[in-house]
């Protein structure tokens, strides 16, 4: 069997060193908000070309302190309204509700599965406080578009970037794309922890220092609380992990794009949509996608998935049902977002990852063409 994602392999080409950063750790004494979070903090500004990253304990949370954050620096209050597309993880739209915000729902573009520019003004009302653009599978969205929309009617920008570590758009990478982004470490994103993990960054230190208090009891200085806040940081093992992680990235990035096009210049088959780059002026163009994952569509997409499987071939659905048919939230079960409806329906994910074989990939390919 192909797998979806070799976790273990991933992990495993880098296991002396990940052993060593284990160990140091361990003989540190020290487990929670120690040097090894600081460092990585330190280490992936500077990768993403932040001012600040601030450690948290998973990409949920990043988002939720970012809002968070906003509302205790008088930003925003209660019953203020948040764009955010309607295909994404529901993670994005939880952190919006969780903070007794409005999540105001867009549709994406059929083409890149990205929210669309082009409908976010007529859902702007004089409640709307910001836009959350999603970096949905690994591509930055239009943030030029994006960013224009939020200058005119002053709105905060806050990416989700939990599924595009790394990727560019123009000359700025994702994370310093808007006013805050939040970042997800779940193992099986591009840059995985061994466990739970997230990060804010931003260029804004006000913010910066409020989500830092905030994820720490809302005490900005020891035994003194000036926010009610929550516990949510990144231990220093993690950290410590992810500084090793972190020097493979961009390696890592690069298979991903060999594979997405191997996968895009070899499948043939006229029932099957690969995925689509909008168009920017960048010249950098491929780098605006990260290939987090690497989607494809079609019409009978169980059957296809099924076929796979006889073949040998593990695929996953990113996602099977869109947050809006979702019980979570029940008082939208009515509604319809008929471009996510038709996406969660046809996408099937391909497996890739850094650890994938040129065999493998071509017998995907393959099978794919044979369809
Ligand atoms: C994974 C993911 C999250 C949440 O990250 P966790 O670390 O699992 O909390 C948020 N948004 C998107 C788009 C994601 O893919």
């Amino acid at each position: 069997m192909i797998p979806f994602l070799d976790l273990k392999g991933i992990n495993a080409q880098y296991r002396a060193e990940l052993i060593e950063a284990c160990t140091k750790v361990i003989d540190s004494g020290w487990y929670i908000q120690g040097n090894e979070c600081k460092e990585f903090e330190k280490e992936f500004a500077e990768y993403c070309g932040t001012k600040y990253a601030i450690g948290v304990a998973n990409g949920l949370d990043a988002l939720i302190l970012i809002l968070r954050a906003y509302k205790e620096l008088g930003i925003m209050k209660d019953g203020d309204e948040v764009i955010v597309p309607s295909n994404t993880y529901i993670a994005s739209i939880l952190a919006i509700s969780q903070n007794n915000l409005v999540p105001v729902l867009v549709e994406p573009d059929i083409n890149t599965y990205l929210i669309d520019p082009n409908k976010i003004e007529e859902k702007i009302t004089s409640k709307t406080k910001a836009i959350l653009p999603v970096h949905l599978y690994g591509q930055t969205c239009e943030m030029d578009k994006i960013n224009e929309i939020a200058k005119k009617y002053n709105l905060k920008v806050i990416e989700d970037s939990a599924q595009s570590h790394g990727a560019y758009f123009g000359e700025k990478r994702s994370g310093n794309l808007g006013d805050a982004s939040g970042f997800s470490f779940y193992p099986g994103k591009n840059l995985g922890a061994l466990g739970d993990g997230g990060a804010v960054t931003t260029n804004d230190e006000e913010l910066a220092n409020a989500i830092k208090a905030l994820g720490n009891y809302g005490s900005h200085k020891k035994y003194e609380n000036l926010y009610k806040g929550i516990n949510s940081r990144l231990d220093e093992m993690q950290a410590a992990l992810l500084r090793v992680k972190l020097r493979y990235l961009d390696e890592e990035i690069q298979k991903r794009r060999e594979i997405a096009s191997y996968y895009i210049e070899n499948i043939k088959n006229p029932n099957i949509i690969l995925p689509i780059q909008h168009p920017t002026s960048n010249i950098q163009h491929y780098k605006n996608h990260v290939w987090h994952l690497f989607v494809i569509r079609t019409q009978n997409r169980d059957e296809l998935q099924n076929y796979l499987h006889v073949e040998g071939i593990q695929t996953l659905i990113h996602y099977p049902i869109p947050p809006h048919k979702q019980m979570a939230y029940k008082e939208w079960n009515n509604e319809s977002y008929l471009i996510s409806e038709q996406i969660h329906n046809e996408v099937l994910s391909l497996p890739i990852s850094g650890v994938q074989s040129l065999e493998d990939t071509m017998k995907i390919v393959k099978v794919l063409n044979d369809y």
